[in-house]
């Protein structure tokens, strides 16, 4: 009797073992089948840490823009220079290992296949470049852009690629891959740009608006943005004033002794090229004119750039289910895309 249940419980045992391992190798089937098939939709390639390098030191216009702030807080040393900024930055690139690459062709396969399930067409982009690199000067981002070049936190990827084998644990993978495509395809298509700014009231003017001396000082660049051509109208103090955004730090590096994150604040530029600047809390309809569905909004860019990645990923019910405080934003950018 004692002997019989025994071989039962060993049979048992062999049974589960045999489903879990079943249903790993029917994951494992599919994820491999829709990789192969989807991921090329989006065009894309992973350039070696020798071309990231190249890459990087070649977007000449951005660094040209930097102000000595910028260098002060990446480098993080007051006074530092644009030398040791270089520096630094190439020596930040890395190279993907081959599990890294077929993770993220994996997620990037995952995007695609959500977008044509859902009928969506995304407008063109060139071919995106994937580069690696530990995000020391970006103050700890999980990526960012220039042109159509996505650049990957080291540690970000490196971390998710082994996260991912649990079914789910990528979704925040997913987020900043579509937060990046964003960045690309408003570069790629300056008409569908304008057309997603002015979901959230912000019109794309033909000039580009030059930054003030009281803003420059303090001024923080984003690759991300690299335009400021684009004003809402604010209402401070009672009256309607047109501004653009500026993304700057509230102390100097000397004070903070810390990365830029962590001394932000988005401020309000007069288009009329006053030199001053207005807080985000003078203007009464701040919220009104961003929206509320995401707290990143820095720039219109920054701002659409997490709604088109909840729109992407979650549709109009949201991550939670319970739908966005501002639900035709995402609409509008549905209503774009089918
Ligand atoms: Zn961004």
């Amino acid at each position: 009797m004692k002997n019989k249940s025994k071989e039962e419980k060993r049979r048992i045992r062999r049974k589960t073992l045999l489903v879990i391992l079943g249903i790993i190798a029917i994951y494992c089937l599919s994820n491999l089948i829709i990789t192969l098939i989807f991921a090329g939709r989006i065009p894309h390639r992973f350039a070696s840490a020798e071309e990231g390098r190249e890459l990087m030191l070649s977007n000449t216009e951005y660094y040209d823009k930097f102000t000595q702030n910028d260098i002060d807080f990446r480098v993080r040393k007051s006074g530092a220079t644009m030398e040791e900024l270089l520096d630094a930055s190439s020596q930040s690139v890395q190279e993907y290992s081959f599990f890294e690459k077929w993770y993220l062709n994996s997620r990037i396969a995952r995007m695609a296949l959500k977008l044509a399930w859902n009928g969506y067409n995304l407008p063109e982009t060139d071919e995106i470049v994937f580069v690696k690199a530990d995000m020391e000067m970006e103050s700890g981002a999980n990526g960012y852009t220039h042109g159509t070049e996505i650049y990957l936190s080291g540690g970000f990827v490196t971390a998710y690629s082994v996260m991912g084998i649990i079914p789910g644990a990528s979704e925040y993978m997913d987020e900043v891959l579509f937060h990046e495509l964003f960045h690309c395809l408003t570069r790629c298509n300056p008409e569908w740009r304008a057309q997603m700014y002015s979901l959230i009231n912000f019109t794309v003017a033909d000039t580009e608006y030059e930054l003030p001396p009281c803003v420059v000082e303090k001024y923080i660049s984003n690759p991300d943005i690299e335009h400021h051509d684009s004003y809402a109208t604010f209402v401070i103090d009672g009256q309607e004033i047109d501004c653009y955004t500026a993304w700057i730090t509230t102390k100097s590096y000397d004070e903070a002794q810390a990365g830029f994150m962590q001394n932000d604040a988005t401020v309000l530029v007069p288009t009329d090229g006053t030199d001053m600047y207005y807080t985000r809390e003078q203007a009464s309809n701040f919220d009104e004119v961003f929206g509320t569905n995401t707290g990143y909004v820095t720039d219109p860019e920054e701002c659409m750039a997490d709604n088109f990645a909840y729109a992407m990923l979650y549709g109009t019910k949201g991550k939670s289910g319970k739908g966005y405080p501002n639900p035709e934003i995402i609409q509008g950018i549905i209503d774009y895309l089918k």
